[in-house]
C-alpha cells in the first residue's frame, strides 16, 4: 500500500474506530489458542439477543472478525477465543496482545444466530468457533439442551476445553486436514431429538459439507445454521 493509500484509509476509518482495553490475556498451552478479556465502554451489551461478531483491526487497513463471549452488560466486558495456530495478520495480532493495551475495532454486528426455544442446539466446528459456541449457551435458556463437538489441533487444548468450560460437546483431536472426516464421523454416530437445530462453524469447506451431510438425515427435521469464518 503506498502512502496516499494508507492517509486515506487512515482518515476513512478514523470516525469508524472505536477503542477497547485489553484486561487479560490466557494463552493455552501449547500457546496456539487465545482468550483475551476486553472492556469496551462504547458497547452497550445489553440488547444482545443472537450471537455477534466484531470487526477488529489487525493491522494497517486490515480487520478480523472475532466473536464476543461470556459478555457482561453491566460492565461491559466480553472475552474473545481466538485460534493462532496458522500464520495470519489475526493470528499476530491476538498473540502479541497483553494486558492494558489498547483495541480499536469498526463495529460490533449480529451473526444471525441464535437459540431456538424448546429445540436442542446441535453445534458444530473446529476451534475457532469456541466464542460463538459460548454465546449461543450464553443466550439460550438455562436448562436447554446442548449438544455437538468441537475439534481441537492440539490434544492439551481438547484436555483444557474438557476440563474447564461447562458446555456440553465433544472435544475431538485431529489436524486441521482431518477435522472435516473427525466431525463428519462424530455425526454419523449421533441420533437427533426432534425439533433440533444446527449451528455449523468455522472451517468454510467442512462447514458445507457437514450441512449437507445434515440434509440427508430424516431425524434432522429442524434447521441447519451456518456461518464460515475461514477457508
Ligand atoms: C463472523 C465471524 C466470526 C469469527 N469469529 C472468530 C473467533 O471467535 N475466533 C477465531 O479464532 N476466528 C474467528 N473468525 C475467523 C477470523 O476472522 C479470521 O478469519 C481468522 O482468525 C484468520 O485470520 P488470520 O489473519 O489469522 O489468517 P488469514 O490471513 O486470514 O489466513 C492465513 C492462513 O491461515 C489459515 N487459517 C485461517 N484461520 C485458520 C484457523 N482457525 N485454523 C487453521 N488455519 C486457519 C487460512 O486458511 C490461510 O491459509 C471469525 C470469522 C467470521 C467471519
Amino acid at each position: 500500500m503506498n502512502i496516499l493509500t494508507r492517509k486515506a484509509m487512515a482518515l476513512l476509518e478514523k470516525p469508524l474506530l472505536k477503542a477497547g482495553t485489553v484486561l487479560a490475556v490466557r494463552a493455552w498451552a501449547p500457546a496456539t489458542f487465545y482468550e483475551i478479556d476486553l472492556h469496551l465502554p462504547d458497547t452497550d451489551m445489553s440488547n444482545w439477543q443472537s450471537v455477534q461478531h466484531m470487526k477488529c483491526k489487525v493491522a494497517e487497513a486490515t480487520y478480523r472478525d472475532y466473536t464476543p463471549a461470556g459478555w457482561d452488560a453491566e460492565t461491559r466486558t466480553c472475552t474473545l477465543y481466538i485460534d493462532t495456530a496458522h500464520d495470519g495478520a489475526g493470528s499476530r495480532w491476538a498473540s502479541s496482545l497483553a494486558q492494558n493495551d489498547t483495541i480499536y475495532h469498526v463495529g460490533i454486528a449480529s451473526a444471525l444466530h441464535k437459540p431456538v426455544a424448546d429445540h436442542t442446539l446441535l453445534c458444530l466446528g473446529d476451534s475457532s468457533s469456541l466464542g460463538h459456541f459460548l454465546a449461543l449457551q450464553q443466550l439460550a435458556a438455562p436448562d436447554a439442551a446442548i449438544t455437538g463437538a468441537i475439534a481441537f489441533t492440539s490434544q492439551a487444548h481438547t484436555h483444557l476445553f474438557t476440563e474447564y468450560f461447562r458446555l456440553p460437546l465433544t472435544a475431538l483431536t485431529a489436524t486441521t486436514a482431518q477435522q472435516q472426516q473427525q466431525l463428519s464421523a462424530w455425526l454419523n454416530r449421533q441420533n437427533f431429538p426432534n425439533n433440533t437445530t444446527a449451528y455449523i462453524t468455522g472451517h468454510i469447506p467442512t462447514a458445507q459439507q457437514l450441512r449437507r451431510q445434515l440434509r440427508q438425515r430424516k431425524d434432522m427435521s429442524g434447521s441447519i445454521k451456518v456461518n464460515g469464518f475461514w477457508s
